[in-house]
């Protein structure tokens, strides 16, 4: 069924009433400092702007044991007590016409990194040259904002959608993804999911990402003064050594013959990031242990668990060298255990975006291989479920000054608008 003209007018007329009200509600949103497991005052935030939308949110618990045995679950690194996700539905309240459609985004951010290298304090938003700053602007409080305000404007329009839309506010999209295995699993199968995670810099659609896995190795080695240097194993030179394992294999992954079809003309699609260190005790005592995390991209036609035996693999054999002779190595593996996928560019649910999004924006959302990850592997992966994953302009996500573009967050507001109009139906809001 096709939107009306009519009720397409009074609809994008409804999301520019709802323009400042966006923003202020992104503000709030990036206020909240939602890093791993301090996500509850932003997800307390997500309750009440769906109470605001006329919805009963309800929480969703991560529970790791019900969880373990599905294929998409992650090793946890934290408990999940008082971080429960927060859902809420619209059910269509006469006859059901449409199709079903789950709005799904996290709330979770990644550290800030240096705050003083920030030209405005991380969690003070604030706005400059059309764009608000702060952590998690754009990844992905502003794509979060966007699907509310796209659900109010059908509300403030005088219309409702006529079959069910789902709401999910979920944690853990950084570094697991099992507050969205959890949501996915609670809630009834919808007939199309959009997720609207921020875009590479210019509009696109995601069509494929990458798998992840995060692994830990711990280094104990043999304490001495640094005057008996050669009688000591040096935990943090250790490390280093393995970590420089990866790096060799990170160049075989990356190597042309490696590279899926859904990956070509991506430069170097599989990153292995040495993301933390910790270790050593005094400047001029041998350390007895070092930690290093690392980050390993998995390519489509790969898999998690073969990634997995890989790293299992190289430490074994890095921990044989002979400098690590006395050295104990420990691998662990917390937090991504996450195959790579790809995306239908044909469903409906992924060209009905398209068009609504050319309408709107006068530009095209152009395939996007990602070299990272976001939900939306679950429900492509295991569910089966069309997903259409696009969002605003942002920059720097992950990193310093990390910003969106309030513009292109109301283009992505009145794309969803629109799509879920369409997709979902609309009849007289009763
Ligand atoms: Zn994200």
């Amino acid at each position: 069924m096709t939107l009306d003209p009519g009720a397409r007018r009074a609809i994008l007329a409804a999301v520019d009433t709802l323009r400042d009200e966006a923003v202020e509600t992104l503000k709030r949103l990036v206020r909240c400092a939602s890093t791993l497991g301090n996500e509850a005052p932003a997800l307390d935030e997500m309750a009440r702007i769906y109470e605001g939308l006329g919805l009963a949110p309800r929480r969703v618990p991560v529970v790791p044991e019900q969880l373990a045995a599905h294929p998409g679950f992650s090793p946890p690194l934290i408990p999940y007590a008082g971080r429960d996700n927060v859902v809420a539905v619209h059910h269509a309240p006469r006859e059901r016409k449409g199709r079903s459609l789950a709005l799904q985004g996290h709330v979770d951010v990644v550290p800030e990194g240096a705050a003083d290298m920030w030209a405005s304090p991380p969690y003070a938003p604030e706005i400059r040259g059309g764009r608000l700053y702060g952590r998690g602007a754009g990844d992905m409080k502003a794509g979060i904002v966007s699907y509310c305000m796209a659900f109010k404007a059908l509300r403030l329009a005088g219309l409702q959608p006529a079959a069910e839309v789902q709401m999910q506010s979920v944690i853990e999209e950084e570094c697991s993804g099992n507050g969205a295995l959890a949501c996915m699993l609670a809630l009834p199968r919808a007939d199309a999911v959009i997720i609207p995670e921020p875009g590479p810099g210019l509009p696109a659609m995601y069509s494929a990402e990458v798998g992840v896995v995060w692994a830990w190795v711990t280094v104990s080695g043999r304490p001495a003064h640094v005057r008996d240097m050669q009688a000591g194993v040096n935990a943090i030179e250790a490390a280093m050594a393995i970590a420089a394992r990866f790096k060799e294999y990170e160049a075989e992954m990356n190597r042309a013959e490696r590279v899926h079809a859904s990956f070509r003309g991506v430069n170097h699609p599989v990153n292995v990031n040495l993301g933390t260190i910790e270790g050593g005790e005094w400047n001029s005592s041998v350390p007895t242990r070092a930690r290093i995390g690392l980050r390993v991209g998995v390519m489509m036609g790969y898999t998690a668990a073969r990634a997995r035996a890989d790293i299992e693999r190289l430490v074994a054999e890095a921990a044989r060298e002979a400098r690590l002779k006395g050295a104990t190595v420990a691998l662990e593996f917390k937090g991504f255990m996450a195959d790579p996928c790809v995306f239908d560019m044909q469903a409906s649910i992924v060209r009905l975006a398209r068009r609504h999004y050319a309408a709107v924006a006068g530009a095209e959302l152009r395939d996007y291989p990602a070299t990272g990850l976001t939900d939306g592997r679950f429900f492509a992966l295991y569910q089966d479920t069309p997903v259409a994953c696009f969002g605003p302009d942002a920059q720097e996500i992950h990193g310093i000054d990390e910003s969106v573009g309030i513009d292109s967050m109301h283009d992505i507001t009145r794309t969803i608008a629109l799509t879920l109009a369409e997709w979902c139906g609309v009849e007289q809001a009763g």
